[in-house]
């Protein structure tokens, strides 16, 4: 189910299927990971990185954003030993405002084989045109779309090509969940436990947090 005709024929594979999945992960959750896990499934992808945002350019300045390093060690905890996910460090490293542009660069500097997809919910995916060197992203990925429930129609503008792929619809955010752990809410299977052993251990999301 892929637009690019990199269908799975045996013996004639042509570099690796890599899906990008990029945010802020502040904290990750369910709906993140459920995503990942099957739009690699439904897109016969050999591994998704969920890439954590160094600075993400989009959330600067609109709220207190956890530290990076605690941003990772909550996307490590979430992703553990699930087959095909990992956390990448990508954007960290390279620091600075997060551009998934120069992420889908270097990652084919690195292997211009690989065949990259970039994966978003369709809140995320209306903003498209706005991204740093937008056609740059068109041009080096496949852009890959999974309803968010609760966050409207959205869906990449006229002229974009993309991908729809079908996924559970988990109406979880993050903003609830930093809000749930300031309240005192139950956090249980939104978070998988790592990721609440990791929130508590760092202290994260405790003081009332802007909605
Ligand atoms: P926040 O509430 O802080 O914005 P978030 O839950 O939206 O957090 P992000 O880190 O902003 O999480 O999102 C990263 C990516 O994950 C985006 O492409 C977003 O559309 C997607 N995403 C987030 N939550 C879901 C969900 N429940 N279902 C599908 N996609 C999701
Ligand atoms: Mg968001």
């Amino acid at each position: 189910m892929t637009t690019d005709g990199a269908g799975a024929i045996p013996g004639h594979r042509t570099g690796e299927r890599l899906g990008i999945f990029g945010g802020t992960f502040d904290p990750p959750h369910v709906g993140h990971l459920v995503t990942a896990v099957n739009v690699r499934h439904e897109l016969s992808l050999d591994r998704v990185l969920l890439v954590v945002a160094d600075q993400p350019w989009q959330k600067v300045g609109t709220r207190d954003i956890s530290p990076a390093g605690d941003r990772f060690a909550m996307v490590e905890a979430a992703v553990g030993d699930v087959d095909g996910l990992e956390a990448s460090r990508i954007e960290l490293d390279r620091g600075g405002m997060s551009y998934t542009a120069d992420t889908l660069s270097e990652l084919l500097a690195a292997d211009p084989t690989r065949r990259l997809h970039v994966i978003l919910g369709s809140d995320a995916a209306v903003g498209l045109p706005g991204w740093e060197r937008a056609d740059e992203v068109r041009a080096l990925s496949t852009i890959v779309v999974v309803e968010r429930p609760g966050s409207g129609e959205g869906l990449p503008p006229p002229g974009w090509s993309w991908v729809r792929v079908e996924v559970p619809r988990l109406e979880v955010s993050s903003t609830d969940l930093r809000a749930r752990v300031a309240d005192g809410r139950p956090l249980d299977y939104l978070l998988s436990p790592a990721v609440i052993d990791t929130i508590e251990r760092l202290g994260l999301y405790r003081a009332p947090v802007a909605r």
